[in-house]
């Protein structure tokens, strides 16, 4: 399986945070800049609660793309790069699963990280729009949803859509195969959660090497 790189980018512990977990090896992923007209977007309310469109990180071109439900932290309050408990469980995982983090991309249902109460509903039906565009451009070969609001989002007319019902399985969205697994945050809150986020994470890589292997036998 060919890597595209080093693509992330180890940055500094924020003074004042607990990283003692980190153990010195996980970082943010490079942030992809929003399309110029998708960075004055103001379809939903959150326009007047961000600091900036965040499109998505990672590795631009990979064909494996998580979703997430929002941006969370990227800097602290000075500014200063900052590694929030999801991303950081995210790579734990990854790390554990033995998913090349170079291969990945992760983007949001949402694009503005809120900071206040919104309309949940009325946001990602605006939104939306921007993530079905985003695939139609990244023409990812596996997708991977974390969390009950992506599982929502992805399955509306399946009732009750949770990750509980859906994770183990691989569904399709637009033509792609997706799978789903708790949210990193509630892996954080709830560690005995963290060997399932694994074994879904090691169900994943299989899945891509196996969408990758088909490609380059079709080619
Ligand atoms: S969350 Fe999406 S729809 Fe709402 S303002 Fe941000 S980019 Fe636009």
């Amino acid at each position: 399986m060919e890597s595209n790189g080093a693509l992330w980018t180890l940055m500094e512990q924020p003074e004042g945070t607990d990283m003692t977990s980190n153990e010195g090896s996980f970082g943010l992923f490079t942030e992809e800049a929003a399309p110029l007209d998708v960075q004055a977007c103001d379809r939903c309310e959150l326009s007047g609660q961000r600091t900036r469109v965040i499109w998505g990180e990672g590795n631009s071109n990979a064909r494996l793309v998580m979703i997430l439900d929002n941006p969370g932290a990227r800097e602290d309050r000075l500014g200063n790069p900052f590694l929030c408990s999801t991303r950081e469980t995210l790579q734990r995982g990854m790390r554990e699963a033995g998913l090349d983090r170079n291969l990945v991309y992760v983007t949001f249902l949402l694009k503005c990280r809120p900071i206040r109460a919104y309309n949940k509903p009325a946001a990602r039906e605006a939104c939306l729009p921007h993530l079905q565009a985003q695939l139609l451009e990244k023409r990812p070969l596996v997708l991977f949803g974390f969390g009950n609001v992506v599982a929502e989002a992805l399955f509306p007319w399946k009732e009750n859509a949770s990750v509980k019902e859906l994770r183990r399985d691989w569904h399709e969205w637009q033509g792609i195969p997706v799978g789903l697994t708790y949210h990193p945050l509630a892996v954080k809150r709830r560690p005995n959660l963290m060997n399932i986020f694994v074994e879904d994470l090691v169900s994943l890589n299989n899945k891509f090497a196996a969408c990758l292997s088909r490609q380059s036998n079709n080619q």
